[in-house]
Order: C-alpha cells, then structure tokens, then sequence
C-alpha cells in the first residue's frame, strides 16, 4: 500500500522534475540560441510552464500523498532514496504552500518589470529611474517574509531560500571573522604593490580552443556536455548527461577561461550526480554555496594555481604570441594579482568576499528599514571606501552594477562568498586524501580531483540538508571560514611578500 503510494509520487514528481528541466533548456535557449524577436513568444511559453509546475507541486494530492507516506519514509533508511525522496520533498511542499499564487505572481510580474528598468539605469547612471522599482520588490520581499514564521530575523527567510537552514546570525558570525582577517590582507598587499597588469591581446580563435583543450582534461566530453557563447555566462542542462556550459571571449585578458572554469565547476557537480536521483527533487546540487564551491574551486584553487600552469602555459605561448616571451612564473603572478576594484564579478580572490558582506549589510539594512532607499547610493560607497579603500565615481559602477535587487533576489548574495569558504574547506580534505594531487595536475591529470569529488559529494545530489552534506564530506556541518583565510594568506605571502602570519 505505502510502496504504491510512494511510485505514485515518485511518479508525479518526476512530471514535475520533467517540465523544470523544460524551463531549464528554455532558458538555455532563450540566452544562447533564441534571435532577438523570440522574447515574447518565450516569456510567455517559460511562464505557462513554471505555472503547470507549480500547481502540480503544491497541489492537496502531492500533500496528501506526502501525509500518508511519512510515518512510513521515517521507517525506511534514513540514506535510503525513499526516505530522502519524502523528506526532502515535505519540505519543499510546506514551504511553497505558504506563498499564496497571487503573490509569487506579482512578484515575477514585478520583477520582470524591473529588469528592463534596471538595464536602463545603470546605462544612465540614473538610480532615481530605478527606486521605484526597487522599492516595489522590496515591499514585495516584504509581504512575502509576513508569509513565514519569523523566530529570529526576517531576513532569515530569504536567505533560507538560497541556502536551506542557513541563519543571518551564522553568516554575520562568519562574515564578522573575515572582516578581521580577510580585509587586512588586501591592505597589507596594497602597500606591498609591484604586481601590474599588462596590456595583452588574445585571439578568439585560439581562445576557444585552448578554452576546450582545458575543460576536456577536466573531464568535459562532447557526448554529454556543450559550451556555447553567450552575454552573461552560466551553466544549465537538462539533466546528468546533458550538461550546458556558456562562457564569452574577451579580446585583452582571459577572464572568459576563468569563466569556463567556473561554469565547468558547476556543470560537473550536475554530471556526477548519482543517476538513480535522475527525474527527481533530489537530481542536483544540494544548495547555492555548495555549488559555487564547485565552481570556484576550478576556478580558483585549479585554475589560478601552479601546477594547471605547468602543465597548460607552454600551449598558452604556443597560440598566442603575447605571453611567448613570459616564463610560468610571472604568468602565475599576473594571474593572481590582487587590486581592490569597483566591480564585484570582476574582483580578485582577496577582495571578493569584501564586495559581498557589503551587501549582505545593505540587504538587511533595507528588510528593516534601517536605510531609506534614496540613502542607498550614499550607503553604498561608503563601505566601499571603509573595506576596499577605494572612491565610487559613480552609481553604474557601483549600487546599480548587480542584476539581484532588480529581480527581487534578495538574500542570494551571501552564498557567493560561503561558497569560496566551502571550497577551501573541502581542498584541505582533498589534499589531505590525494597528496599527489599537484603532480597529477602538472601531467595534465584532473581525474583525481574529478573522481574524488563524484565520490563524496556530487552523487549526493539533494539528498541531505546542505549542512549534513558538508558534514558528510568534510565531518563538521558548520561553514568555517579559516581555511579560506589561510589559503589566502598562505598564496599572497608566497607572491607579494606579506607575512605568513597575522600581525
Ligand atoms: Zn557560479
């Protein structure tokens, strides 16, 4: 009776798990492929979609069915797919009931509205374009915290969106410690200096060779993965063997390679996924940190560390002529520089996490009206000049640079930084587990790393909260933000000098 009960929502759920990937492919399309006139047509076949989703998950079966099957789920293994499959879902259900229809509406209507809104404003410098707007998602963000029982802080409610059961009293606790630990840092190697960049040229030809050369050692096949050109790169798929990466060329740097790094961290954790999850709730990473901890861990801790470049410079200086008289070394330098600079999606290792506590400040500041919207801009470049150093000439460079608050999307940014926290974290388990991890990079080998993440983390899936997914791979379920900080601390003093130690 209960078996039956649970093929029939194994059953409706993949349906649902059906249509998500639908939208997922749509939107895929819609950035990579779509021509320009195809916007309409497609905002309204992705809304039709995610609406069919919708009301087949928060429907009084799937809540019926999820009654009749708890007592039983909590019978069953607590690792086993069934168990995880009713728990994770019950959650997922009681959560969405909370959100009357009308509301999650509004506040897609909103900030559609608000998109275009925002695109014009940071084109014009003009963030007074842009209040209204913002203040209309903010009241909207609003009405939506009324809907949940608040213990704590409302903004524990939006954050719990992004990143499940995380408090805004955990991440202030961590946010507090890299204040102390992390912004020194960058100030010790401002006054370091000596580290400039050069003016390069790279062909787009070659960088789109040499950007598949590298995510195929990675472990991109074409059978199961594409990368493709788009605007505002991201990763998709419509499921573990079909897994989209997206990544732009820039003529004069190769921020695009960082990027397909990126984007292949986040491609992978959906590709090592167990495959018996497949067509469920349980079919993907466990939360938005922990993926870009995926992420910034090829970005970062491969991609901008010696061994990749032993192994990857002498094919660098073979297609482009610009770094052929460079040794490794500088190369390894110049890619690591460290600058505080106005824009968060172009800042370095050492001052990302800075452009981030900014606006988790902020963000809280607006939920409880601690600042007045038309304050924002002031607020803003005043803590850019308190962590970073550095003057604000202007509100397109800096409180109207983030697509977030224009879609609504408060609470998202912290995830970024916890995401590059987790990433170290789980690097000093690796290297503990595969202490020949830099001399298999220098061969050119990244199976290891690959298959030693496939293994203790990726074919989790969803399985688990995120903190029992983080315990399971690195024995505590709390973030820790040493690791990073030592990482950090560790590489600037080898490149610029400071000291190994804290003052
Ligand atoms: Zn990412």
């Amino acid at each position: 009776m209960s078996q039956a009960k649970f093929d029939d929502l194994r059953g409706r759920l993949a349906e649902i798990a059906d249509l998500g990937k639908t939208m997922a492919l749509l939107g895929w399309d819609q950035h990579v492929m779509m021509p320009r006139k195809g916007a309409s047509i497609r905002a309204e076949q992705m809304a039709t979609v995610g609406r069919i989703a919708h009301t087949k998950f928060t429907s009084a079966e799937i809540g019926s069915l999820l009654d009749d099957l708890r007592s039983w789920g909590e019978q069953q293994d607590y690792d086993s797919f069934e168990a995880s499959l009713i728990r994770v879902t019950a959650r997922d259900w009681e959560k969405s009931r909370q959100v009357p229809a009308d509301l999650r509406a509004e506040m897609s209507r909103s900030a559609a509205l608000a998109n275009q809104v925002w695109i014009d404003a940071r084109a014009n410098n003009d963030f007074k374009t842009f209040l209204p707007v913002l203040r209309k998602n903010l009241d909207l963000r609003k009405r939506y915290i009324d809907c949940f029982d608040v213990k704590d802080e409302p903004y524990d409610i939006v954050l719990d969106d992004y990143e499940r059961d995380m408090t805004t009293k955990e991440v202030r606790r961590i946010f507090d410690y890299l204040k102390e630990h992390q912004a020194p840092l960058v100030k010790e190697v401002a006054a370091r200096g000596g580290n400039d960049s050069k003016p390069r040229d790279f062909g787009f030809e070659e960088q789109k060779a040499f950007e598949l050369e590298v995510v195929k050692a990675f472990g991109f096949t074409d059978d199961a993965w594409r990368l493709d050109p788009t605007v505002h790169p991201f990763a998709s798929g419509t499921g573990v063997t079909d897994i989209r990466i997206t990544t732009r060329y820039f003529p004069d740097h190769l921020g695009g390679l960082f990027g397909t790094m990126h984007e292949f961290g986040h491609g992978l954790y959906e590709r090592q996924v167990d495959p018996s999850l497949e067509r469920s709730p349980l079919a993907r990473g466990v939360s938005l940190g922990m993926h870009e901890s995926q992420s910034r861990m090829w970005e970062n801790l491969v991609g901008r560390a010696r061994p990749f470049w032993r192994h990857f410079f002498p094919r660098l200086q073979e297609l482009f002529p610009t770094v052929a008289g460079e040794d490794v070394e500088s190369w390894y330098r110049e890619v690591n520089r460290v600058e505080p600079s106005l824009i968060r999606v172009e800042s370095d290792e050492a001052t990302y996490n800075l452009h981030i506590i900014l606006r988790f400040e902020l963000e809280q500041a607006m939920l409880n009206d601690e600042v007045s919207l038309e304050q924002l801009p002031e607020e803003w470049n005043s803590r850019m000049f308190d962590y970073l150093g550095i003057e604000v000439p202007n509100d397109t460079e800096g409180v109207l640079q983030d697509v977030h608050w224009s879609g609504g999307s408060i609470g998202y940014f912290p995830t970024y930084a916890l995401g590059n926290l987790i990433s170290a974290q789980i690097w000093e388990k690796i290297v503990a587990d595969l202490p020949d991890l830099d001399a298999s990079f220098e061969q050119g080998d990244f199976a290891p790393l690959r298959d030693w993440l496939g293994e203790h983390l990726h074919h989790l899936g969803r399985k688990y909260t995120p903190g029992e997914t983080l315990e399971r791979v690195v024995g505590t379920s709390q973030i820790d933000p040493e690791p990073y900080v030592r990482y950090l601390r560790s590489k600037l003093a080898d490149i610029y000098g400071i000291a190994t130690t804290a003052a």
